[in-house]
């Protein structure tokens, strides 16, 4: 048993997740208040919250942030089935989970679709890309994924940006796992709208997706909306309109997100966040290599977000007891949801530093010689 047991500033085990996250003692501490929907306070760091997100994505005048109860891939079903009319037609660029997810969204708000699938460890081919958008003037719109959390893939999003703006296409973003800790400058990157939420990069807690949207194509999107709830341009019209919600807010969520967002801004912004997190995926990645372990992704495409590292084969190495024994120590990880290889994860976001990875590092290090682990070589690449 370990003689000292890693923990956050509240005393929990330390989140080395995908979100959610580990958060700071105050973002947690905003919330003990009650406030009314209708409360002027709440109205006003509404309309904060609302604004800083547009200026984080340097929007400028032409973006507006609508916000979407519930977890980021409301905020992504609002995006897809707000953005795409029902005659549109989406390619998907498909090289983990929630590509697929947002297939399957289209699918099942029938817009029509078609999926340029890469495997999980190889970023989008860009050639068919550009040919795809040649041959078939039927795409109305592309869907692609910042960082494809599933293996931590930093996707190659100016150059797919470029691509579809240059053959006339409308472009959505599934930004989630990496907005705030990764650069998105709406000036430059020519997206109609672009997904995130209130629990990753952030650090906000969990019950909240916004989606930075073009004005101009807002106007557009009117009508186009399969439900009543996931409705961008009704949601922004009312908030516009009246300051309020359609329906009732996570208000304590937004409050503490508001919060959040001061931190992160007192933190130097995205460079400040985008900054602590490569620090901690540079000392998590060099620790466990010299350990012995295998990342999935070479450095030039592993975005500093979570790392994906192959299992194991030694028999001693049994996955659930390498986890428990962890979380014994205080540091939660994340399985595997690879096709492509047998895997497990480790975040680097959320409220956690250099001193966090090393401790990690060290329990590993630790665990292995009680587990008896001799060796960290993965099965061979089929
Ligand atoms: C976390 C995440 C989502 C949203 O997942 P929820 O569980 O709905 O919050 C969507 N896309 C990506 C890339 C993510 O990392």
């Amino acid at each position: 048993m370990a003689a000292s047991r890693a923990a956050s500033e509240t005393g929990d085990p330390l989140l080395l997740t995908p979100g959610p996250l580990t958060t700071s003692k105050s973002v947690k501490a905003v919330m003990v208040h009650d406030w009314g929907s209708r409360d002027a306070n709440f109205v006003a760091i509404n309309v904060a919250v609302r604004k800083r997100i547009v200026e984080i994505a340097n929007g400028g005048s032409s973006y507006s942030a609508v916000p979407m109860q519930g977890s980021g891939t409301f905020a992504v079903e609002a995006m897809l089935t707000s953005f795409v009319p029902r005659a549109g037609k989406v390619l998907v660029l498909v090289n983990g989970a929630y590509g697929h997810r947002a297939a399957r969204i289209c699918a099942i708000a029938g817009r029509a679709h078609v999926v340029q699938e890469t495997p999980e460890d190889t970023p989008p081919d860009l050639a068919k890309l550009e040919a795809a958008l040649a041959a078939d003037k039927g795409i109305t719109h592309v869907f692609a994924v910042h960082c494809e959390t599933t293996s931590g893939i930093l996707n190659p999003l100016e150059e797919i940006a470029a691509i579809v703006a240059r053959n006339g296409r409308r472009l959505l973003v599934d930004s989630m796992s990496a907005f705030g800790a990764l650069p998105v400058d709406a000036a430059k990157l020519k997206f109609d709208a672009l997904a995130a939420s209130s629990n990753k990069c952030l650090e906000g807690v969990p019950g909240l997706g916004f989606v930075i949207c073009r004005v101009a194509a807002l106007d557009e999107a009117k009508g186009n909306a399969t439900t009543l709830v996931l409705d961008l341009h009704d949601q922004w019209q009312a908030l516009e309109k009246t300051g309020q919600y359609r329906f009732t807010p996570p208000i304590h969520v937004i409050v503490s997100l508001h919060q959040a967002i001061e931190e992160f801004l007192a933190e130097g912004g995205q460079k400040g966040r985008g900054g602590r997190y490569a620090e901690n995926c540079r000392v998590l990645v060099g620790g466990m290599k010299a350990l012995g372990f295998l990342t999935l992704l070479p450095d030039r495409l592993q975005a500093p977000i979570i790392v994906t590292f192959r299992m194991p084969t030694d028999p001693n190495f049994r996955f659930q007891a390498f986890y428990d024994a962890l979380k014994e120590r205080g540091y939660v990880i994340y399985p595997g949801k690879l096709t492509v290889a047998d895997s497990f994860r480790i975040g680097c976001i959320g409220r956690l530093d250099a001193d966090h990875m090393r401790g990690v590092v060290a329990a590993v290090r630790e665990i292995l010689a009680e587990m008896k682990v001799r060796s960290l070589a993965p099965a061979e690449a089929a």
